[in-house]
């Protein structure tokens, strides 16, 4: 499920206040606290749960201006890889409205005014890019606002008019009985006004859909599900309202050579037995090209190793982790007849000390069954 956002559940525009995000909060928890409703009562123990969260955040200056940036960062989307796609995948696939029936759902009286709404964009980039940021494009199918008509949906060079049915009230009123009833207009929507000569270009829509290429800074340090947002590039408002955003959900394709554990990578480098013995020299891959790293003689195999600083740079730009290298010790398999007569000396001289794990092993053996 994909979390709402944090000024959607209190209701609070992006550029509320700390007042008016502290009187919202105090609104909704006056209405949903457990104490207000029966026990048991689930639904409302969400709500006050959701809005208490969302108050956390956008009560701190820091955590707030965080969360403006990245969104709900980190956060997984179920179903998410199933769904995720690149670079030039179908529009229609790649963007979708998540938010859009949330307070749309609630049937406003007046289209006017209304917020756009948020869009979804997966992207999927390489771990390499994720590591170490990337600047890239994306092209987003959006509602935008109408040129010919700056929004207002009328012809070029008219304007509304007052609605004749309602004389621009918004209300028809009616009688039955003893009582005076009032209902929205149904000729002008409750709006007041009509257009007359709907412009050509959007049939007055005031929005027209409209393909946009976006310069998308990805910083390092993303991970799998991470979500970037990018304020008001969501699809424009209805009619003078503000647009909504745009989320970037990012899916992070896998290495064939690298995996991450937090803000470290790890790799795995296979050695022969003789450098494990003797030592060596070796070159291991890193994220921004080769290293020279140095195993002791006596590594053992699963032994890891740490490249200080090799690994991904912190989201939030605060450290950089390591890359480990795991060594894995492989043993010989196809001998020649030359090598096979060394290794057999070098046991004969070696004697048991060749094996000294195996020695102590067989002597715990020989002292069990005497
Ligand atoms: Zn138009
Ligand atoms: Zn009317």
């Amino acid at each position: 499920m994909a979390k709402r956002d944090y000024y959607e559940i209190l209701g609070v525009h992006r550029n509320a206040s700390e007042t008016e995000v502290k009187k919202a909060y105090r609104r909704l928890a006056l209405k949903y606290h457990p104490d207000k409703n029966p026990s048991g009562d689930k639904w409302s123990e969400e709500k006050f749960k959701e809005a208490t969260e969302a108050y956390e955040v956008l009560r701190d200056p820091e955590k707030r201006s965080h969360y403006d940036r990245f969104g709900h960062g980190g956060e997984r989307f179920e179903g998410f890889r199933e769904t995720g796609f690149g670079y030039g995948a179908g529009f229609g696939d790649v963007v979708e409205n998540i938010f859009g029936d949330f307070f749309g759902g609630t049937t406003n009286r007046r289209t006017r005014d209304q917020r756009g709404a948020d869009l979804r964009y997966n992207l999927e980039i390489s771990f390499e890019e994720a590591a170490l940021g990337i600047e890239t494009k994306i092209r987003v199918p959006r509602m935008e606002k109408c040129a010919s008509c700056h929004g207002s949906g009328a012809k070029n060079g008219t304007s509304e008019i007052s609605c004749p049915s309602c004389g621009g009230s918004g209300y028809v009123k009616f009688q039955q009985g003893f009582f005076s009833i009032s209902k929205p207009c149904s000729s002008c929507k409750g709006e007041g006004r009509i257009i007359k000569d709907y412009c050509p270009s959007c049939n007055g829509a005031g929005r027209i859909r409209k393909e946009r290429t976006l310069a998308v800074k990805i910083p390092p340090g993303v991970e799998n599900g991470t979500r970037l947002k990018l304020s008001g590039e969501g699809e424009s408002g209805n009619r003078g309202g503000p647009p909504g955003d745009l989320f970037v959900v990012i899916s992070v394709r896998e290495h064939p050579i690298f995996t991450r554990e937090g803000n470290n990578i790890v790799c795995e480098i296979p050695i022969s037995f003789t450098q494990s013995a003797l030592g060596a020299d070796i070159e291991v891959p890193t994220l921004t090209g080769k290293a020279r790293m140095k195993i002791p003689a006596g590594t053992q195999t699963n032994q890891a190793f740490r490249l200080k600083g090799k690994g991904i740079t912190d989201i939030h730009g605060f450290s950089i982790g390591d890359e480990l290298v795991k060594v894995i010790v492989e043993t010989p398999t196809k001998l020649n007849t030359r090598q096979k007569e060394l290794l057999e000396e070098f046991a004969r001289i070696s004697g048991e000390d060749v094996n000294p794990m195996g020695k102590s092993f067989f002597e715990k053996v020989k002292n069990l069954f005497g």
